[in-house]
């Protein structure tokens, strides 16, 4: 079956059509690193690892997940903590990774970082001038949107009406308010490169079009991002990277993930009512969260709240209970097929509650069925879907003894109890603390009673 992916600029489902026959290019814009991820930003990460699982099957992919390592939110996230700015991106540049890491997210192909890519940058203001699509003014480069006939086709505005409820203050360089910054200068004490428009720094938006085009050519087949991201960001990007090369097509797909909001609020940080996938994967299983963010279609927003967390963990309980304890040999691991119901599902848009569905369809069929070779077949088929889900990748057995990778082995635990204890009998209630502190910091919750202490673990 052909692949059908929604695109934002046509506005609906079409069949997937590469621009090279058996391969693929495919940008996902990445974080701004700044911060820790919350669960919203881990939203567009898990949803586009899975399509790029399931187009691996079938094309050689090529998959570019960009840092933006040069922004003024990094700027000031520098003065406020009076860290410089490269030990707070090298920072959050492994935390982002081991986070999305402990999600299943496996990594892109190719990460470029904007900090190596200026020259690239500079050189694409450079045509964008030469031909008539940007100006420079007081040190800053701008792009003429009136250049651009069909700008706004992305975002489906009407340029006309969005200069008529303009009411923003046009900074006096700009020739109209909508025309957007490519490049900016820098004060001495901020991070700039050398460039034909004096020491400055890029615009956002040239970010992503010069390393899209570096390392994926001029014409890319997707591109992805959260909503948020269509308008200004994607319908700069598709401006400017159209202009630089002489009309061609940008981007063949654009794909948007929609909003995850938190008790019916909008996550972000600016509203500061994040929950940061750091903290929450010290309690709860990366894979709980996983199959939490790919229970909705990727399209349709997302509400979180403690219960998405605690359903996620009953099925994925449901799933591993299935296979625990059914001896799957190797050969038949290797032998097992996706099953097409949920291949097709996931073919679709990337239906996951229809691929979800149907997983639970197998484990129900593995759980009625009486022989040992049906029980082995169908457990290695699970095993291949979960393969290419993301999920199941634990052993079974560990995953009811409440043990997942980075969990405290229970023998570390007992000892941190021993020593709480013995601290406590010696009136040392600051140690005592330390420890308990130390136990709950690994997502460990203590109980005294008249029998000694008991433990579990906060997720179970
Ligand atoms: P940022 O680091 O803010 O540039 O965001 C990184 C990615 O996360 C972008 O693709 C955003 O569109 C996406 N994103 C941010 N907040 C949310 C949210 N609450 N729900 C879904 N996606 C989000
Ligand atoms: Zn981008």
């Amino acid at each position: 079956m052909t692949i059908q992916l929604h695109d934002t600029l046509r506005g609906k489902k079409v069949p997937f059509e590469p621009l090279i026959e058996g391969e693929v290019t495919m940008y996902l814009c990445g974080p701004t690193v700044y911060n820790y991820a919350h669960v919203g930003n881990a939203r567009p990460a898990v949803v586009f690892d899975l399509l790029a699982r399931l187009l691996r099957r079938t094309y050689k992919l090529t998959f570019a997940r960009n840092i933006t390592d040069v922004d003024d939110k990094i700027n000031a996230a520098s003065v406020e903590t009076g860290k410089p700015i490269d030990e707070i991106t090298a920072h959050f540049i492994t935390a982002y990774n081991d986070d999305m890491g402990a999600l299943g997210v496996r990594p892109p192909d190719i990460e470029p970082r904007a900090t190596q890519h200026i020259a690239e940058m500079i050189a694409m203001i450079e045509i964008l001038i030469a031909n008539g699509f940007a100006y420079e003014a007081e040190g800053h480069v701008l792009f003429d949107v009136s250049s651009k006939d069909n700008y706004g086709a992305l975002s489906k505005r009407n340029l006309r009406e969005m200069i008529a409820g303009a009411r923003v203050e046009v900074a006096p360089y700009k020739k109209a308010a909508h025309d957007f910054v490519l490049w900016k200068p820098s004060t001495p004490e901020l991070p700039g490169w050398e460039s034909p428009w004096g020491r400055g720094r890029p615009g956002w938006h040239i970010e992503c079009s010069a390393m899209a085009e570096k390392h994926l050519g001029d014409t890319i087949d997707i591109h992805a991002g959260g909503q948020d991201l269509v308008f200004p960001h994607h319908e700069n990007e598709m401006a400017q990277s159209c202009s630089a090369h002489g009309g061609a097509p940008f981007v063949r797909y654009w794909l948007h993930n929609g909003f995850l909001s938190m008790d019916h609020t909008k996550m972000s940080k600016s509203l500061g009512n994040v929950l940061l996938v750091h903290d929450l994967i010290k309690t709860v299983p990366g894979e709980v969260i996983r199959l939490a963010l790919l229970g909705a279609h990727y399209r349709q927003p997302l509400d979180w709240s403690a219960e998405t967390i605690e359903s996620a963990r009953r099925m994925l309980d449901r799933l591993y209970g299935a296979v625990q304890g059914i001896d799957v040999s190797d050969d038949a691991r290797a032998a097992a097929e996706v099953s097409q119901t949920l291949l097709a599902a996931l073919e679709d848009d990337l239906n996951t509650p229809k691929a979800m569905a149907e997983f639970f369809g197998l484990a129900r069929s593995l759980n009625k069925a009486s022989d040992a070779k049906t029980k082995s077949e169908l457990a290695a088929q699970m095993y291949a879907c979960g393969e290419l889900l993301g999920l199941l990748g634990t052993d079974p057995d560990a995953w009811f003894a409440g043990h997942v990778e980075g969990d405290l082995p229970a023998e570390e635990i007992e000892v941190l109890i021993e020593k709480r204890t013995a601290a406590k009998a010696a009136g040392d209630y600051t140690a005592a603390d330390a420890f308990r502190d130390q136990l709950v910091d690994a997502g460990i919750t203590i109980q005294d009673g008249r029998d000694g202490t008991t433990w579990r673990r906060s997720r179970q």
